[in-house]
Order: structure tokens, then C-alpha cells, then sequence
């Protein structure tokens, strides 16, 4: 009798196993989340405050370091220090114990754009396509890129539903980089309406169009941000892109001290995006989380504020993985150059789209070796002449 009622345990047991293997919210499938802080330069990233540009921001109008709340609570005598500071999260828990980063210079780390203009467009597009383009993609016109980005590359190999690849945007043309095919993802880019059972979100949505910015076709990131969890807790999406703006925007009109706390409200907010991943457990313990930018800036007190062709910094840039099989921890050391376009390859190993990594998910191409950011594929990465096309 006893061993007639354990095998009925044992059945059961088993039944519930297999069920639980099919429930597609106990699937250990890889999730991913992107996101992208636009036009922060490496010196923030890796120093924090840059006393230098500072010091001139503050010269032309008279006043002193001293002077400066933002001084006051961003500034430390080592870089460690003061990007901590501006950084608490990322620097004292994201990268302490969960992920790496890439680019910092001084340390001997480089990722540089291929794309030749270093605007946001072709940076974005060299990101989610894996290429520069830079006949076709030459300016920040508002036209529907001609390229598959490696988002749509992933919902189709992957064949996932449009709504479980969602890209939130404070810049309008980024949905236009990310969707080649109109209607192949959920975009939500610029001032747009965001529909969503939650009251509260649904009075933000309305709210978003009372509150102007000083910019063109942006919303302040505060509504993508909040849009953008919103989605998460309520739609569960496998992939999701984050694009958020003002750094770039803010830098554009020479207020630094503005930048500086605008990226200390990003830290802010990758907290809460991942405490938020870290409680749901569709998403703890297989979701990868990368943060990136479009194009860096130039390096010195005059430069900081534009970026593009001709203003050296621009193509320097950084970027930091969370990837729960990835065992390299904080800031990485010297070693091979990294460029942005194996972020796409690496985008699509992360969620296990072999095929996009492999050959640019059967596009026609220019034959380039496509290897991915990290992973154990390291040895077979290249670097020649600074430009890798290798998932990292
Ligand atoms: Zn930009």
C-alpha cells in the first residue's frame, strides 16, 4: 500500500513539474531590458563631476565652485568617489554585484561608434542595426529607418506578439529607428498618447502634453519612465527599450549642473527598474539588463557641449551589461576595443537569437564577422584597427 501511495506522490509530482515547465511565467526564456541615456559622455560615466567644465560653466557667469549646490553634493577627490556619487546605484550596487561596464579610458577600456557623423540618429541606428550606414543614415531627419533593427530581428525569430517587444521613447524619431516595419512592435516615442487601465497613468498620459520642454518633438522623461514601468508590471514584455533624452538635450544648451542631476535621477530610476525586476518573478534571475548612449561629446571644458563629426569625443562611448550568466563584475580594464554595433549582435545572443548573432539575421550585408559584447565568445572576438564587430 505504502508504495502504491508513493507512486501516486510521485505522479503528481511529476504532472506538477510539467506543467509548471509549460506555464509560459514559470519559462526561465530570457527577458531583455535596454536602456539608453542619450549623449552622456565617458568623463560622467566614469568620473562624475568634471570640475574643468564646471569651473567654466560657472566662470561665465561669475561664479565659483563653491557656489554650486551640484558641487557640493557631486564632488569627491577621487573619480571612484564622485561617480559614486552621482551614480550611487549603478556604481554601488548594479555594478558591485550584478554586471560590468565598458569605455572607460582611463582605465585603458574603449567601445567607439563606427558610424563617421556621431549624431543620435546614426548612433541609434548603429546600435539597434549593427551597421553605420553612413551613406544613408547621415542626419537626424525624422524618416522611418530602411533597416530590420535587432529588436524586430528578435520578435521574429523569436516569434514573439508585437506587444512583448515595447520601446518607450522621450524622442519621437527613435521609434522610427527601432521600427522599420510600422506596426511590428509597441512604440510609444515622443509626445504620444499611452493608454493603460491604471487611472494614475492614464491622467500622466494626458498630463504629458500639458508639460512642454524647451525641445522639439520630446517629452520630458519623467512620462517615458513612468509609462515605461507602467508596461512592465502590467504587460510583462520579453523585450523592452528605454530611450530617455535630457542629458543630451540639457548638455545642447550648456546647462551642466542640469545634466549632472538629470543623470542622477537616471540612477534613480534604474534603481526602481530594478528592484522592480528583482520583485517579479517573470523577470528575476533571467532578464538582461543593458545601459547605453548614442554618441559621446567632446572632451573638454569648450568641447562638452556638442558632438558629431570633427569634435573628438564624440565617438567614444560606454557601455554596461547586466547579464545574469555573465560572471565579470564593474568596470572593466584594459583590453580589446569594443565598437556599437556589436551591441545588436549582443542584443540578440542575450535573448538567445542565435541566428541574428550569427549573420545578421539573414539580411543582405556587407560579409562582416558579427561576434557579440562579453560573453565566452571572447576569444574569437577581433579588434582591428579599433573596429570590432564581435557581440561583446
Ligand atoms: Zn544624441
Amino acid at each position: 500500500m505504502r508504495a502504491r501511495a508513493w507512486a501516486w506522490v510521485t505522479l503528481a509530482l511529476l504532472i506538477a513539474l510539467s506543467v509548471e515547465a509549460r506555464d509560459p511565467g514559470a519559462a526561465r526564456s530570457p527577458n531583455l531590458v535596454l536602456v539608453t541615456f542619450d549623449g552622456v559622455r565617458v568623463e560622467e560615466m566614469f568620473a562624475g563631476l568634471d570640475a574643468a567644465v564646471l569651473q567654466h560653466v560657472l566662470g561665465a557667469k561669475r561664479l565659483r565652485l563653491e557656489d554650486s549646490d551640484v558641487y557640493r553634493r557631486f564632488w569627491a577627490p577621487t573619480r571612484e568617489e564622485r561617480r559614486r556619487r552621482l551614480m550611487p546605484f549603478l556604481w554601488g550596487t548594479l555594478l558591485a554585484g550584478h554586471g560590468w561596464i565598458a569605455g572607460d579610458r582611463e582605465n585603458g577600456s574603449h567601445v567607439r561608434l563606427v558610424n563617421a557623423h556621431r549624431l543620435s540618429y546614426p548612433g541609434y541606428s548603429e546600435l539597434l542595426t549593427g551597421h553605420a550606414h553612413d551613406d544613408v543614415i547621415v542626419d537626424n531627419a525624422r524618416v522611418r529607418s530602411p533597416y530590420p533593427s535587432v529588436l524586430e530581428r528578435i520578435q521574429r525569430e523569436l516569434h514573439l506578439t508585437r506587444h512583448e517587444v515595447a520601446v518607450f521613447a522621450s524622442w519621437d524619431t527613435i521609434g522610427l529607428v527601432a521600427e522599420s516595419r510600422p506596426g511590428s512592435l509597441f512604440v510609444n516615442a515622443g509626445p504620444a498618447a499611452y493608454d493603460h487601465p491604471d487611472p494614475v497613468v492614464r491622467r500622466l498620459s494626458e498630463m504629458q502634453f500639458d508639460t512642454p520642454t524647451p525641445w522639439e518633438h520630446v517629452r520630458p522623461d519623467a512620462y517615458t519612465f513612468e509609462f515605461a514601468m507602467a508596461h512592465l508590471r502590467a504587460h510583462h514584455p520579453r523585450v523592452l527599450y528605454i530611450a530617455l533624452d535630457e542629458t543630451d538635450d540639457l548638455a545642447h544648451d550648456g546647462r551642466y549642473e542640469a545634466v549632472l542631476e538629470a543623470l542622477h535621477r537616471y540612477d534613480r530610476w534604474l534603481e526602481r527598474l530594478w528592484t522592480t525586476l528583482q520583485t517579479d518573478s517573470f523577470y528575476r534571475g533571467h532578464t538582461s539588463l543593458v545601459i547605453t548612449v548614442d554618441h559621446g561629446r567632446g572632451h573638454d571644458p569648450t568641447g562638452w557641449r556638442a558632438h558629431g563629426r570633427g569634435i573628438d569625443g564624440s565617438e567614444d562611448v560606454w557601455v554596461a551589461v547586466v547579464d545574469p550568466t555573465d560572471a565579470r563584475r564593474g568596470s572593466q580594464g584594459a583590453g580589446r576595443v569594443h565598437t556599437h554595433r556589436q551591441l545588436a549582435p549582443t542584443l540578440a545572443r542575450l535573448m538567445g537569437a542565435a541566428r541574428s548573432a550569427q549573420d545578421g539575421g539573414g539580411e543582405a550585408e556587407e560579409d562582416e564577422e558579427t561576434e557579440t559584447v562579453g560573453g565566452e565568445s571572447q576569444e574569437h572576438a577581433r579588434s582591428v584597427g579599433g573596429v570590432s564587430s564581435a557581440p561583446m
